[in-house]
């Protein structure tokens, strides 16, 4: 037969699942918008250089629009130019030449920052190409994953919800009193607290050494001269890291 005080060690890691459990359960909705809100922004992220990269190909194609217009009208002021009959319409013909000249040059300067924007644009593209093939199947993976994790965690704490109950029936009613009002009292649901390097791992305070060696030799119920909670050893982990050791 178990001993009480393996009984409320039991009883403290299946509650302390419980509420580990219950935490996951109760943060999921929380946690799967973080999730969306982080894919969305991602997306976003990928969707602005790519709309870029648009825009500089748009650009540059109503500059090349405009070019090609520019030089019909040069073929034109050219004409009028050799068909001049006085100085006056001569002149004109030069002046439109002249002004349609920088008009050309002036959107091929413009076509070549937008072929700078759409290199760099298709750069950055080309680096996370993997990264873009493989947002949505990415995502839709880790989606299914945090549903997987999520169906688990509940069946878990069904099943842990039913067990422990067994549990704690188990327990004579003067420790599971004792268990109940430390488990209510305690934020982080500690009432059964393990001892490690020497140390109360609920409020970390340094134990006599008379105690550890009681909490060693006995399974008597020792609680922690600071915060009253119950501790006790791991033997099992103490034995292999002796044996580790040696
Ligand atoms: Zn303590």
């Amino acid at each position: 037969m178990k001993s009480e005080l393996s009984k409320l060690v039991e009883l403290q890691k299946t509650d302390t699942r419980i509420r580990q459990l219950k935490n996951n359960i109760e943060t999921a909705e929380e946690r799967r918008a973080t999730l969306e809100q982080e894919f969305e922004q991602h997306a976003s992220s990928i969707r602005e250089i790519q709309n870029t990269k648009k825009e500089a190909e748009e650009k540059k194609t109503d500059l090349e629009n405009r070019i090609a217009d520019a030089k019909t009208q040069l073929d034109r002021a050219n004409r009028n130019l050799t068909t001049a009959t006085d100085t006056k319409q001569y002149e004109a013909a030069m002046r439109e030449i002249d002004a349609l000249n920088k008009q050309v040059s002036g959107h091929e300067t413009e076509i070549l920052e937008q072929l700078e924007i759409i290199d760099e644009t298709d750069k950055v593209l080309d680096e996370r190409a993997d990264e873009i093939n493989n947002l949505e199947s990415d995502w839709e993976k880790k989606l299914k994953d945090f549903e997987k994790e999520l169906r688990s965690n509940k069946r878990e704490y069904n099943k842990l919800t039913k067990e422990r109950e067994a549990v704690f029936s188990d327990i004579s009613p003067r420790l599971a009193a004792v268990y109940n009002r430390l488990i209510t009292r305690s934020r982080d649901g500690i009432a059964v607290a393990e001892v490690k390097n020497s140390t109360c791992s609920a409020c970390f305070m340094s134990l006599r050494k008379q105690m550890i060696v009681l909490l060693k030799t006995t399974d008597e119920i020792l609680t922690c001269e600071s915060c009253t909670r119950i501790l006790y050893v791991d033997n099992s982990e103490e034995e292999q890291s002796e044996a580790t050791a040696s």
